[in-house]
């Protein structure tokens, strides 16, 4: 085996537990009716069809490889921002489920924003959205 298939391997077990815990959440979602497809080494589910959006605190959330959006368009339009978020769990595995909201409980008790200012945001947004801030 190739020491790049091997480090991608390393990378989905390392996040695996995360990628886990989102595949739980997605099961009954699934069984509901939402639709799964695999995109750039992710699963993409999409709780409704494309003209159906609703008041949810989010567009898409990732959990490891798990990636759950709204609908696919939005899925679509998020894609590389959260595959920014893919990233990061390969980087910091299941401390990534501690360390988002250490950092955003973190930044709101200095009076900052917790998401907006959240550095794991901050990296999706530079990233993947193209953003400065
Ligand atoms: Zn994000």
């Amino acid at each position: 085996m190739r020491t790049r298939s091997l480090c991608r391997l390393a990378a989905y077990l390392w996040a695996a537990p995360c990628s886990l815990l989102g595949l739980l959440l997605a099961l009954p979602l699934l069984l509901c009716g939402a639709r799964a497809s695999r995109q750039h080494g992710a699963l993409e589910i999409a709780l409704w069809p494309d003209d159906q959006v609703r008041r949810l605190p989010f567009a898409a959330i990732t959990f490891g490889h798990v990636i759950i959006g709204q609908n696919r368009q939005l899925l679509a339009r998020l894609r590389a921002h959260e595959q920014v978020h893919v990233r990061q769990y390969q980087r910091w595995g299941v401390l990534l489920l501690l360390a988002y909201p250490a950092a955003s409980l973190w930044l709101w008790l200095r009076g900052k924003r917790p998401y907006r200012d959240n550095p794991f945001e901050v990296e999706a947004r530079r990233l993947g959205d193209g953003q400065r801030d």
